[in-house]
């Protein structure tokens, strides 16, 4: 393991139960009803694997993208979707799935935007959520676990890319103390 990712957060063992009463909760919710997942590309497709899996009510799957433009891990305020769903959400009952929300600002656009297309529903379910981080208001419906402040990678959140296969969550610290003396 990578010097960067010494602290676990969670455990592969820890997210598949809780994951599990996740899909509970949501399969309760929309008893007798199909709903239509939509996963925010590209940190919430292992998570949204794992969730769908975990249903005990039918579901549809489709994938939207957003970036933010601006530099480095913070949110600039101007988002544009960069890759549409390709299925009609009039009248369907949507549950957008994203892996972390941090300032709300991705989730509040991709919501409002959906939302202009006459769905029955949207509802939002993120697997981590940053709560003291928020610029805008935003409620998530569902979930998994909330954070304090720190860079987490791995369950599909990555780092320049890297680290998204990793199975458990990791606290990020791109320059431990060692290394920076070390470098220096
Ligand atoms: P926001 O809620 O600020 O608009 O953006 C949330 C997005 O920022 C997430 O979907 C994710 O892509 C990224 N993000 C926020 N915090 C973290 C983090 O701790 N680790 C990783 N890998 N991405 C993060
Ligand atoms: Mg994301």
């Amino acid at each position: 393991m990578a010097d960067v990712l010494k602290k676990v957060l969670l455990e592969p063992s820890e997210i598949s139960g809780r994951v599990s009463e996740m899909a509970g909760a949501i399969s309760r919710d929309y008893a007798g009803r199909e709903i239509l997942v939509i996963g925010v590309l590209k940190g919430a497709f292992v998570f949204m694997a794992d969730l769908i899996r975990a249903l005990s009510i039918p579901c549809q799957t489709d994938f939207i993208r957003a970036a933010s433009y601006g530099a480095g891990t913070e949110s600039s305020g101007k988002i544009a979707i960069t890759k549409d769903i390709e299925m009609d959400v009039a009248g369907r009952d949507v549950l957008v799935v994203e892996d972390i929300l941090d300032s709300g600002l991705t989730l509040r656009y991709i919501v409002d935007a959906l939302k202009l297309r006459n769905p029955r529903s949207v509802k939002v379910c993120a697997f981590l959520d940053k709560r003291k981080r928020r610029k805008v208001h935003f409620e998530a419906d569902y979930v998994g676990y909330t954070m304090e402040d720190g860079f987490v990678v791995g369950y599909g959140l990555d780092f320049n890319e890297q680290y998204r296969f990793l199975p458990g969550v990791y606290v990020l610290d791109p320059a431990p103390e060692g290394e920076k003396e070390a470098n220096e």
